[in-house]
Formats: C-alpha cells, structure tokens, sequence
C-alpha cells in the first residue's frame, strides 16, 4: 500500500521525492489527498513569494516556424494560418505601450523564425533595454546557437524560455520530427550557463505521456533548478496531426503545478493562458495551487488570433489595455497582489548575494 499521507508530507517538509514516489502519487491521488497537496503548494509558495503575483507582457511577434511539432498549431506544414512577423519598430511600439500599462518585464515569443538574426535582435534589444533601463526582457524564441544565445545576453536579454516539453526522450522525438531532444536539453544547459534566467516546462496530457514520464519531468526540473517553469494542458489544433487526440486535463495539469512549486519551491510559475483556455477559472486555480506569474498578452489585436498554438485561444478580440485589467481583477478576486516589479525569481536574487569564502 502507498502511504500518501507520508508522500505528502515528504513532499511538503523536504522539498523532494523520488520517481517512484511521484508516480505512486500520481497514480494514487483522490480528491482529498489534492486538496492537502494543493494547500500545501500555496503555502510553500507564500513563504518564498507572500501574496505577489508578477505581470509579464506578452509579445507573440512571429508565427512563422521552421520546426514541425505535432501539436502546435504555427507548425511548418499547417498551410492554412496566415503568417505574419512584426517588424523591430512594431515590437518596440508593443513594449512602448506595455510599458504605459505598467509592465516591467517584456517577453518576446515566435516560431522558430530566423528572419531575426542575431544582428537584428542585438540592435533590437539595444534599443529596448536604451529606452527602458529597468525592465527586463524575456526571450522565447527557440533554438539557436550558443554564440547567438551569447550575443543576446550581451545585448541585454536577462531571460529565456524554452519548455523542455516532455522529459521522455522517446515521446520528444515522435512529437518533433525536425528537432533532437539532446539537443533541446542542450540549449537549456547552454542558456543556464551563460547566466540568463532560464524557464523550461512541460504539457500535461500529451498523447502517450504515461505518469512515469510526468515524474521525470519534475525530477528534470529539479536537477536543472530553473528560474522559471511553465506547465500546461496539451490542446488538441484540428490542424495538426495530434487534432483529433484527447487534451490534458485542467485538475492534471493544477497537481502537476503544485507539485513544481514543492519541489522547485523558489522558482516562477505562470498560470499558463492554455489553463485559461481550458477553463475559464484556470488561472486564478493555478494561483491558488502555487502558480505566481501571469503573462497578460499585449501582441497587436490585429495579428493576436493567428498566434494559435490551439485552438479556442482566449483573449484573442481583446486589446492590451483590456487584458491588463482582466488580469488584474482576476488576481485580486482570486486573494492575491499585482507586483508590476521585474520579479526576478528568489533564486536568482541569491545567486547574486552569493559571497565567495576563501578556502
Ligand atoms: N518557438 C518557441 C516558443 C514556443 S510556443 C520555443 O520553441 O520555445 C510556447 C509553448 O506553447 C511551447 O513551448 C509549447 O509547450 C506550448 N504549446 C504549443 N502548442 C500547444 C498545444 N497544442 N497545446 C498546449 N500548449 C502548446
């Protein structure tokens, strides 16, 4: 018999567990037990954070990709999106206007679209960071060499997301025909090392994904000690292969939050837009399970419903003054603070106050 009480507390009081005991948990977990991990989640998530939730605004600037994931709906061989890429100006007119909103860190998402070169993304985050000194710049752009990742850390990137999507090499590999899992690992070793603030993450619900596979997601993340981990529900895009397969779940995906929260306990966890996709209180749920982060979206409404990486996108007719507001309501009706600070992770903070012994 598994002792779930005593996997709980483990989990809760020392930060860890095994594979085996996540997958039991997984495998095992009722209705109460979820509650007392879901309590326990928020709590630890108190101690590190308070009641702070951070705001990120979400620049979506490219659909054009040259990967062909299964899943995502901006993927090489769909040919029906319209394709689009804003132009440096146009994302610096979205960081101007992010900026008047509030917002103190900016995320820059596309396909893997390498119209933007190196040259231009140096000159682009030059003139971001010459602008606005104080604000942190996010990028989640996907692969690139370690000499690229180099020069943008030296142009003032400060962070970069890249999920490492599933930590089963054998389902990555069937999901990304055009990509290795070595090499993603790779990157997000690379990145770490170069000093950025790294976030990786996972979907919850992929076709095949066993519970095994979920607990070496989580056992990755621990050894890789991310600052930031995004977690979400896979979506099914009819537009891909993966159409007509089963989406992840909303109650899945909430353990699988909390359960990064108590065993990464210092890091950042945005309540993902998929979660709010999947439920119209997914968000606030995944505060109130561990989740710290939300990433309102300031992409241009014009271009916003061809970003769908799944369908049923929320926010898509909205503007970013509208969603900056929603999100703030949402935060503070689920019991919660907007920090419009950088929200650098805990992690981060004392890495920098590290103070050198000598021998
Ligand atoms: N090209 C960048 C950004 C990827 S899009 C990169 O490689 O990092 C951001 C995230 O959306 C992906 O990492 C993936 O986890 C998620 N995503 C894509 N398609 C999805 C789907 N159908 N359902 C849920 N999440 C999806």
């Amino acid at each position: 018999m598994v002792n779930l009480h005593y996997l709980l507390e483990k989990a809760y009081q020392t930060n860890d567990l095994t594979k085996e005991e996540i997958t039991d948990l997984l495998e095992n977990i009722t209705h109460e037990e979820r509650e007392v991990l879901f309590n326990n989640a928020l709590k630890t998530k108190q101690v590190y954070y308070g009641n702070k939730v951070y705001l990120r605004g979400l620049v979506e600037f490219s659909n054009i990709c040259r990967q062909d994931c299964l899943y995502c709906g901006i993927r090489a061989s769909n040919t029906k999106v319209k394709r689009y890429r804003l132009t440096p100006q146009e994302i610096l007119d979205c960081c101007d206007q992010g900026y008047q909103l509030g917002y103190r860190t900016f995320v820059l998402q596309s396909g893997e679209d390498l119209w933007y070169t190196e040259g231009i993304l140096v000159a682009l985050l030059h003139a971001i960071k010459r602008r606005y000194p104080e604000v942190a710049i996010t990028l989640s752009i996907g692969e690139r060499g370690v000499e690229t990742y180099q020069s943008l850390i030296a142009a003032g990137a400060d962070r970069f997301l890249m999920r490492h999507e599933t930590a089963s090499k054998e389902l990555y590999e069937k999901l990304h025909p055009t990509m290795r899992f070595d090499n993603r690992r790779a990157c997000l070793t690379a990145l770490k090392n170069l000093g950025y603030q790294v976030g990786a993450g996972f979907m919850v619900g992929l076709p095949g994904q066993t519970f095994a596979d979920l607990a070496d997601d989580l056992r990755y993340l621990k050894e890789l000690r991310p600052d930031m981990i995004g977690i979400g529900p896979f979506i099914p895009h009819s537009e891909t292969p993966l159409g007509a397969e089963k989406g992840g779940t909303l109650e899945d995906a909430l353990v699988m939050v909390a359960l990064a929260r108590l065993l990464i306990p210092d890091s950042l966890i945005p309540a993902t837009t998929a979660l709010g996709t999947l439920h119209p209180q997914g968000r606030e749920l995944a505060l109130k399970v561990g989740a710290n982060v939300v990433m309102p979206i300031i992409t241009p409404t014009s271009v916003r419903k061809q970003y769908e990486l799944y369908e049923n996108k929320i926010c898509v007719d909205d503007h970013p003054e509208d969603c900056r507001f929603c999100i703030e309501r949402r935060i503070q009706s689920a019991g919660f603070e907007v920090d419009l600070g950088r929200g650098d992770s805990q992690q981060f903070i004392s890495r920098g106050i590290d103070i050198e012994l000598p021998d």
